[in-house]
């Protein structure tokens, strides 16, 4: 396992020589030190990443030529699936299916970018349509530039992945901040750069916390776009930073994301998609449909079987065989989430199952699969992120109050509907104030397709096409044909 910092093409130790410890939430023990990066490695690393930009062969190379080494590190990734699913586990604690899933993602993502940079060739220019006699016109797509990532805990590849990956396509270097929870994977993409033949200074990774190498980075004069996954308030706190030098941004935030379950969905598929919508990655999922509506006719129902089989998910080590529930991220993780469900049965919400550590599990970062009834609609637990296995269950009686209690909330993003009905499914997906919306399922994401959010939850779109015009500027090119003098001052 990678522990050095990656700069312009080299592992090297962090100025101070600090390092920090990865701990492995299962049973919080530290299984590896990390380079503890500070304000001079990530001027270090910008300074790489400028040069590479601004005389390196990076963004000069063709699409294709650009999308030969995405496509290597793509396979680089996918061949080395197990072993990089089995670091997840150890950083991130996820169950390993859910692990080589996310990887499997990672190496799609690389392949998806690759080519879309090889079809950049051909569709990088545009004709512009002119009303004047004389001139001619095109838009251009070019590289924006520096692009600064920094990446939350919950992915840790995947998430990488989906900022590096369309940057280097569009042609952008760039300087990606792992969290520091968890740096493991994200370092390896170092060593796989290195081996694709990435030129020097196109990737540099450093880790470290956020204010001391996240903060610096979204400060830093020679970074021109931040693209940045995490919480609200350090979004928010990024944008502000974004705003002193004007780079352009694109945040992807948290969410309260509601599921709305009418009464004509089967039960057992309500069962399904209710528990994948929220216990899936251990509930820390930014787009985890954590509000649940249900129609009143098979509210009982739902409720019954609903606490009946969130009682039978196996949770354990994630390498263990079966487990679908693994520990939390790490005890500040386990300990606000603990927080936000003695809130709830606090404020009168009522438990209707889980709501602690499980028995025999003390030695980890684990909590229980728990579902909260009868939930105030001002209270905490209703409103606020809880980024955990917690979900709360209302019932609704009519589409316009299903609507408007799925939309009462200052996130928008990710929803949900379950209905056998398609055109009232197609009406409420399109009433919802949310970047993303799921029928009759929640959660699946498509590289292919766009993710961000609304209101609170974010600003631009990454994946699919959207994710690489983040990365990319459009330069407009107008040509005089020089026909006829221009006569303004010069008259004839
Ligand atoms: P959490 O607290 O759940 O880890 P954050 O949104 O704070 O969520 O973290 C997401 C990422 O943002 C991490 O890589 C973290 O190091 C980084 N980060 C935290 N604070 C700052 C900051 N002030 N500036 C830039 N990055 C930061």
């Amino acid at each position: 396992m990678q522990d050095k910092l990656f700069v312009n093409n080299e592992w090297v130790a962090a100025t101070s020589g600090e390092v920090f410890d990865v701990v492995d939430p299962s049973n919080n023990a530290v299984v590896h030190k990390v380079a503890k990066a500070g304000p001079a490695d990530v001027d270090a690393a910008v300074k790489a990443a400028r040069a590479a930009f601004d005389t390196g062969p990076w963004p000069k190379l063709s699409g294709a030529e650009r999308a030969a080494v995405l496509r290597k590190m793509g396979d680089e990734i996918a061949a080395r699936t197990d072993e990089l699913a089995r670091m997840e586990v150890l950083d991130n604690g996820k169950p390993l299916p859910e692990a080589v899933w996310d990887i499997e993602d990672t190496a799609g993502v690389f392949h998806f970018y690759a080519d879309l940079a090889e079809r950049l060739d051909n569709d990088a220019e545009e004709e512009i349509a002119l009303g004047m006699e004389g001139f001619t016109s095109k838009a251009v797509k070019e590289p924006v530039g520096v692009a600064g990532a920094i990446i939350p805990w919950n992915f840790p590849m995947l998430m990488a992945s989906w900022k590096v990956a369309p940057a280097l396509a569009a042609g952008c270097t760039v300087v990606l901040k792992p969290s520091e929870v968890t740096p493991l994977t994200a370092l390896e993409l170092g060593a796989i750069a290195l081996k694709a033949g990435l030129p020097a200074g196109a990737l540099n990774i450093v880790t470290g916390l956020g204010p001391d190498a996240g903060a610096p980075l979204t400060e830093h004069p020679d970074v021109d776009k931040l693209a940045f996954t995490g919480s609200v308030p350090t979004g928010s706190r990024i944008m502000a930073a974004a705003a002193r030098d004007v780079k352009t941004i694109s945040l992807e935030l948290g969410g309260k994301s509601p599921l709305v379950v009418f009464a004509d969905t089967p039960i057992e598929e309500a069962i399904e998609w209710i528990m994948f919508g929220i216990f899936w990655n251990q509930g820390e999922v930014c787009s985890a449909t954590s509000r649940v509506l249900i129609e009143a006719p098979i509210y009982d129902a739902v409720m019954a079987r609903l606490a009946e089989e969130a009682g039978k998910i196996k949770i354990g080590h994630g390498l263990e065989d079966g487990v679908l529930l693994g520990p939390q991220v790490n005890k500040a993780q386990q300990g606000k989430i603990l927080a936000a469900i003695e809130k709830g049965k606090a404020e009168g919400a009522r438990l209707v199952c889980g709501g602690g550590v499980p028995e025999g599990f003390e030695q980890g970062c684990y909590v229980e699969p728990t579902i909260f009834a009868d939930a105030p609609l001002d209270g905490h637990v209703w409103n606020e992120e809880i980024f955990g296995p917690v979900v709360c269950v209302r019932s609704f009686t009519t589409e316009d109050e299903a609507v408007a209690l799925a939309n009462a909330s200052e996130f928008g993003l990710a929803a949900a509907v379950m209905s056998a009905d398609t055109d009232r499914a197609e009406r409420v997906a399109r009433a919802f104030q949310a970047g993303i919306v799921w029928i009759n399922c929640s959660q699946p994401t498509f590289t292919e397709a766009p993710w961000g959010g609304y209101k609170k939850s974010g600003i631009g779109r990454e994946l699919g096409v959207w994710g690489l015009n983040n990365y990319l500027e459009t330069k407009q090119i107008t040509s005089y044909d020089r026909s006829k003098p221009w006569g303004w001052y010069i008259k004839e």
